[in-house]
This record gives C-alpha cells, sequence and structure tokens, in this order.
C-alpha cells in the first residue's frame, strides 16, 4: 500500500489497476509502458497517446490491450486506423481527443506529454479527483496555482515522476512543512557544465542533448543542458510542497546519486540517494558535494529521535534528572565512605591503645 503525503491510501499492489499513460511513446511515457509489460496481470489500459509516432502507438496498444489509442496530429488517422486494424482497439485522433482520452475513468494516469501540450489533459484527470504520476513539470510551471488549486478542490493525487520532486516527497511524507528549512534541488549541470563560456557559441545541438547521467527527451535534454530545467523544477517544488522561493536552494552535484536533500529546523538533513550505488562511492560522493551541509547536523541514527515528538525535550528531562540526583547521591557516598575510614581508623587507634 502506498501512502501519499496526505495519507490518502492508493489501491493495494495486489488489485487491478486501471491506467493512462498519456505520451506513451516518449521516454517517460516507454519506461511506463516498459513497467506495465512486467506485469501485465496487474494494469488493465485504459488509454494511450501519442503526437506523430503511429508505429509505436499501435504496437502499444496492441500489446497492452488499450481500450483507445490516440494520436494528437489529426493528419495520422488514417495511418493508425491501418496500423490497429483488426485489433479492437478503438482510435481518435486531434487535441480534443487527447483531453477525452484523460476524462475517461482510469485510477492511474501517467502525465507524460511534453510541454504545455500536457496542460489541459492534465487538468481534466485532476478533475476527476484520478491519482496522476506527474511527469510533465509544464503543466505545474504555466499554471502552477491553477493546477494546485484543482488538486484540493477535487481530492486528486500527484505523484511527481522527477526524480528529485519524487524524492522529497517521499522524504517528507507526511511532516508538517512548516518543520522544513530548505529543500536542495540537486543538479548535474548538464553536458555543458565543464565548457568554457567562450565555447558557448560553436556548441553543436548533439552535444547539448548529451546529457551525462540521463536518456530523455529532447526538450528536457536541452533544458538541462542550459540549466533552464532546474529553474522549472524550483517553481515545480514550490508548488508541490507549498514552500516558498527562498526556502528552496539549488545544489550542483555532477554524478546524480544524491538526488534530494531536505534540511528542517531541527538541523537534521534528510538526504534521499539512489539506492543502486555502493555506499563507500555514496558516502565519498555526498563528502564532495555536500558536506558543507552536513558539518554539525545530527547522524543519521539520531534521526528517529529527532523526528518523534519531544525527542529534543526528553534528553534534556533526562540529563536534568541525572544531575540532581548525581549531585547529592555522589556527595552522600564520598561522606559514607569518608566517616568508614575515620571509624576504622579510630578503631585502629583503639585497639593499638587498649595494647
Ligand atoms: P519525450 O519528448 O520523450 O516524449 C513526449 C511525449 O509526448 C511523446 O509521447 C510525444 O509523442 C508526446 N507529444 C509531443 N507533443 C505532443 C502534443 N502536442 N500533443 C500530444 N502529445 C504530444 O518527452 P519526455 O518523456 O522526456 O518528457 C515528458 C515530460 O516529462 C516532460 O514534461 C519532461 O519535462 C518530463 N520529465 C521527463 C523526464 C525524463 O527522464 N525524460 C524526467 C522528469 C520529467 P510522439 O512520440 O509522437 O512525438
Amino acid at each position: 500500500v502506498v501512502m501519499t503525503p496526505s495519507h490518502k491510501v492508493i489501491t493495494p499492489e495486489t488489485s487491478i489497476r486501471s491506467i493512462s499513460i498519456l505520451g506513451s511513446t516518449g521516454s517517460v511515457g516507454t519506461n511506463t509502458v516498459d513497467l506495465v509489460k512486467l506485469t501485465p496481470e496487474r494494469f488493465s489500459v485504459t488509454a494511450l497517446s501519442a503526437n506523430r509516432n503511429v508505429a509505436l502507438l499501435a504496437e502499444q496498444a496492441r500489446a497492452l490491450k488499450a481500450k483507445i489509442a490516440v494520436i494528437a496530429d489529426e493528419s495520422y488517422y488514417n495511418d493508425l486506423k491501418e496500423a490497429l486494424s483488426g485489433s479492437g482497439v478503438e482510435i481518435a485522433a486531434g487535441r480534443r481527443a487527447v483531453i477525452e482520452a484523460a476524462m475517461r475513468p482510469s485510477d492511474w494516469i501517467m502525465s507524460a506529454i511534453v510541454g504545455t501540450a500536457g496542460l489541459e489533459p492534465t487538468f481534466k484527470a485532476v478533475e476527476r479527483g484520478a491519482i496522476i504520476g506527474l511527469a510533465n513539470k509544464e503543466c505545474l510551471v504555466s499554471a502552477g496555482k491553477i493546477m494546485i488549486n484543482a488538486i484540493k478542490q477535487q481530492g486528486a493525487t500527484i505523484i511527481p515522476v522527477d526524480s528529485e520532486h519524487f524524492s522529497i516527497w517521499f522524504g517528507l511524507h507526511s511532516i508538517d512543512n512548516n518543520k522544513i528549512n530548505t529543500i536542495y534541488l540537486t543538479a548535474s549541470g548538464g553536458p555543458l557544465i565543464d565548457t568554457p563560456l567562450k565555447n558557448f557559441k560553436n556548441i553543436k545541438t548533439s552535444q547539448a542533448l548529451k546529457h551525462p547521467n540521463w536518456k530523455m527527451g529532447k526538450k528536457i535534454s536541452i533544458d538541462s543542458s542550459t540549466m533552464m530545467n532546474k529553474v522549472f523544477e524550483v517553481i515545480e517544488a514550490k508548488n508541490i510542497f507549498d514552500i516558498p522561493y527562498n526556502k528552496i536552494k539549488i545544489l550542483v552535484h555532477q554524478k546524480s546519486y544524491v538526488h534530494a536533500l531536505i534540511k528542517f529546523n531541527n538541523g537534521l538533513i534528510k538526504i534521499i540517494v539512489d539506492e543502486s550505488f555502493s555506499e563507500s562511492k555514496l558516502e565519498a560522493e555526498i563528502e564532495k558535494s555536500c558536506g558543507h551541509l552536513t558539518e554539525g547536523a545530527y547522524g543519521n541514527c539520531w534521526e528517529d529521535w529527532q523526528m518523534s515528538s519531544g525527542g529534543a525535550a526528553t534528553i534534556t528531562i533526562l540529563l536534568l534528572i541525572f544531575i540532581i540526583t548525581a549531585i547529592p547521591a555522589t556527595s552522600y557516598l564520598y561522606r559514607l565512605i569518608k566517616s568508614d575510614i575515620t571509624d576504622w581508623r579510630n578503631r585502629k587507634l583503639l585497639i593499638r591503645n587498649r595494647r
């Protein structure tokens, strides 16, 4: 069972989920399709959508037995019709059809259309109170306030897909965001971080697209090379976590082992890392990129204590009890031992005098 930050329980792992994947032919979309293919018996696919990639959309729709496949560019309608003939998959084309696909009942929806074309379909999914895996950050950048208000009003659930935001969401769970001091979004710096400014005019598109750590769609790759993507992510974080801009900072960490850091008002720092890296490698990287932030912070073993209500207060009370009881007890023991020694000396003297 997955708990959302608002304590909403998402359907148990065992039950069948109906799912729609908008932008199923893109980088996020194809990864989502691959996940569904791992355990197809757990999913029933309502809708798949693409812009122009008819061949892949048709292949996915057949493989996942989707109820409807939608192509956004209407001029590809006939191609899709032909590619899916005899499959029993319903087909539709056009921007309106993508929006209608988002409105069809499904438990989950993966919002993975690139750009503002994803705004309206995502909004319609919010309006029907769906659980939304939100990859399309553009809807929170271009219409953050409207989206967040609708999410609250309709009781929809947003699960951020961006690794940084997912990590923060995961790290926060139900923790009150008033306890957050700073959120650090890590940034790899993209493929051009080491390129001197004087060489920027010669940069080729292929260089800018070559992200050192991730294989992603073209738009987000270019946005990563200019760091504009991180600006979008700051806006996204502000809207999702409802925290002011002055509490969100960008931390350049080229290897991307660390997805996010959350610093709380009590000094605790939660570091959310990629589990696929070895501990020793990770420690060295954390020290290199984030060491200056963790100086003076409590160690991990204190985490539960710090987060449990009154952890610090309990430690203070225990120290006070120790001081109050230890001083009189020590002085009593000292007097006891001293009087015993005196007594023992007196008795020795008495014996000697008697002799
Ligand atoms: P891609 O370019 O790889 O895929 C985009 C998808 O949207 C494709 O299915 C494409 O169809 C479809 N599409 C494009 N234009 C339109 C349109 N006008 N109307 C309807 N559908 C359209 O993008 P990504 O998967 O990389 O990114 C998707 C979103 O997720 C972006 O907002 C990005 O910022 C975000 N994101 C991506 C991450 C990643 O790792 N890739 C990580 C975190 C967030 P077609 O294939 O036919 O062109």
